[in-house]
């Protein structure tokens, strides 16, 4: 399969890496192995997994022992101070199976207090940076749902890759962050390239992501079918004028209400955590009811108290309605919740 180098870095990636989240989803661990082997013996190198992502980095480590040379490693720590981080790093040494991981990366830096406490003099990147020189780290990067803090991480030159979402109808890094990476030598992952499971024509929206100024694309996997689809699509091509209207429909329908998972919406004043509960039904959706914690159904009853004050509405860059859209999927998540009997 076609490899590319990693920005700057000394590795070179299939342009088609394996998203980690969606194998904790898998029913029965020596399935989700399988995966995960089938997809390395199908070529695929880069593997990207967290430490958030709960089993997802035993079943990637269990499948890639016996790979390690040929693979690359990618996790993530949502720690932000250096005793976390460390913990969080041999974690995720002892869970992977490994000695060194290839590129580790702070998750989902949201803002600027955030990336601030990540590279404090003395802290988290610094600490990194030591594992680096003693060989348990290749490469460090970051990964961002909020534009402008990871255009600001990637204009301090302190990380070799970057990684926010990026597909066909979430596309503005390629308009502000992809070219300030290119021109600095980092490396372009490319996450969410099916806008989450969102897209309905996958293997279009796989063939246009590679088509864009990326290094890779990482489309979650959680079965041998769903590996097989994506390489097929992968050596595809660019997209042609029927898919591109396929997309075009998926971004018309999906675009009013898609959210980006950015954040800008948070605080709401009654404490209402609009992000997630805006972006809820699609990452039950992806990820599965096994994740639904009773704090989950409190943040839904809490949805109910939406006073349809409007201020998240006002912070959303992208114009959703979120004083109709908080307390209707609240709704719709507790009856969902309660029709299946889900008892977190
Ligand atoms: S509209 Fe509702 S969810 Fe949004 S800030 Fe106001 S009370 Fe909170
Ligand atoms: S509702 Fe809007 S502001 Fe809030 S996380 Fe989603 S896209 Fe971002």
């Amino acid at each position: 399969m076609e490899k590319t180098p990693l920005g700057k870095t000394d590795l070179r990636v299939t342009r088609l890496g394996f998203g980690g989240i969606p194998i904790q989803t898998v029913a029965g661990h020596d399935e989700a192995v399988a995966v995960v082997r089938h997809a390395v013996a199908r070529g695929i190198n880069f593997f990207d997994t967290a430490r958030g992502y709960t089993v997802s980095e035993e079943i990637i480590g269990e499948a890639l022992e016996a790979h390690r040379d040929q693979c690359i490693i990618a996790t993530k720590t949502p720690s932000r101070d250096v005793d976390g981080v460390a913990r969080d790093f041999e974690t995720s040494l002892s869970k992977l199976r490994t000695t060194y991981v290839d590129l580790y990366q702070f998750h989902n830096v949201m803002d600027d207090d955030s990336l601030a406490k990540v590279m404090a003099p003395g802290g988290p990147l610094e600490y990194l940076q030591m594992e680096q020189r003693r060989g348990r780290i290749r490469h460090i990067g970051l990964t961002s749902h909020r534009l402008e803090t990871v255009v600001k991480a990637a204009s301090t030159g302190r990380f070799a890759t970057v990684q926010f979402p990026f597909n066909y109808i979430e596309d503005a890094a390629a308009k502000e962050l992809y070219p300030l990476a290119h021109r600095l030598g980092l490396g372009v992952i490319a996450m969410k390239p099916l806008a989450g499971g969102v897209m309905r024509n996958t293997a279009a929206a796989i063939r246009w992501v590679l088509s864009q100024a990326i290094d890779v694309a990482i489309p979650g996997m959680a079965s041998i079918d769903e590996v097989e689809a994506n390489l097929k699509a992968a050596a595809a091509g660019v997209p042609g004028p029927d898919e591109l209207a396929a997309l075009e429909r998926d971004r018309q329908e999906i675009g009013p209400t898609f959210c980006r998972r950015c954040g800008y919406c948070i605080p709401c004043p009654e404490g209402i955590q609009t992000n997630f509960i805006a972006s809820s039904e699609l990452f039950f959706k992806r990820s599965g009811w096994g994740r639904l914690t009773k704090s989950h159904v409190e943040t839904f009853h809490k949805g109910l108290d939406c006073q349809a004050c409007r201020t998240c509405e006002e912070r959303c860059p992208y114009g959703l309605p979120l004083s109709e859209m908080v307390p209707a999927i609240s709704r719709r998540m507790l009856d969902r919740i309660n029709g299946l009997g889900l008892k977190p």
